[in-house]
């Protein structure tokens, strides 16, 4: 059994980040995103390098998500995301 979802990029406000080790879990919204802190508050595993090409990739994700719901009110497009999940 699926589920299926389509959530508009305007729909998405926040990221969860979720630690693999320990299930610790942030909530950061994309709009107010700096930087993804570097360690686990739950574990304090290492969860970013500054200036790797991870963290480089993470800040540019959060910023488009930004900017692209910004610019959703006049943009020719709606960008969209499917969501699937099996049961
Ligand atoms: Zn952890």
């Amino acid at each position: 059994m699926e589920d299926h979802w389509v959530v508009d990029v305007t729909d998405l406000q926040s990221v969860r980040f979720v630690c693999t080790a320990c299930g610790a879990a942030v909530t950061i919204r994309t709009a107010a995103f700096k930087d993804l802190q570097a360690r686990c508050p739950g574990c304090d595993v290492q969860w970013s390098i500054p200036g790797s090409l991870e963290e480089k990739a993470l800040r540019a994700m959060m910023r488009s998500l930004h900017d692209l719901a910004a610019a959703a009110k006049t943009a020719p497009i709606r960008v969209c995301f499917d969501l699937t999940t099996e049961k």
